[in-house]
């Protein structure tokens, strides 16, 4: 999976929402050692970001993946976070029905602010399935959420690497299939 600078497309994708529903853990799962940018290109507004390389349908990808790292109290992020923004990640833990009101009440809206472009593909992640029986969020209510907001939704564990994979390939698909 590692080729270098050599790639068809090249798109960047946001994890967004609230602390510890496991945003980071997400994109260690999801990223090979290949690749990285060097620590120095991180700028400075607190973010990470990482680079996974994926081929679909004969297609090299490059994806750039943003993270938060810890700033992501409301207001924070602002505009700079999600300009050009090929693909959303929002993300709450089903152990906790905090993170997911949060989407509405905080992610939701932070999104219709900052996000410019009318095309950006949203994906909403449901983490921690592996911790069901402390499960505070029903799928039917993620599923709700996400037809509501025009959003793919899975669940998944970062811990068990359930369905991780699958949440990133899925939402590089969609962004393919862009006009
Ligand atoms: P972030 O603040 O959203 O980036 O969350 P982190 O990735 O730092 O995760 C917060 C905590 O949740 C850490 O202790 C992780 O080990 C834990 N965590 C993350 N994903 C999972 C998961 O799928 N299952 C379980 N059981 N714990 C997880």
């Amino acid at each position: 999976e590692c080729f270098g600078t050599n790639y068809d497309y090249s798109f960047k994708v946001l994890l967004v929402g609230d602390s510890a529903v496991g945003k980071s853990s997400l994109l260690h799962s999801f990223i090979t050692n290949c690749q990285q940018l060097p620590q120095d290109l991180a700028p400075t507004i607190g973010v990470d970001f990482k680079i996974k390389l994926l081929t679909i349908g004969g297609k090299k990808l490059k994806l750039t993946i943003w993270d938060t790292a810890g700033q992501e109290r409301f207001g924070m992020l602002a505009s700079s976070y999600y300009r050009g923004a090929h693909g959303i990640f929002l993300v709450y833990d089903v152990t906790s029905r905090e993170t997911f009101t949060n989407l509405s009440k905080i992610w939701a809206k932070e999104l219709d602010l900052y996000c410019s472009n009318p095309d950006c593909i949203k994906i909403l992640v449901g983490n921690k399935v592996d911790m069901d029986s402390a499960r505070a969020v029903a799928m039917e209510e993620g599923l709700a959420f996400a037809k509501k907001h025009k959003c793919l939704f899975h669940e998944c564990s970062a811990k068990t690497q359930e369905n991780v994979n699958e949440c990133f390939k899925e939402l590089a698909v969609k962004i393919l299939e862009v006009p």
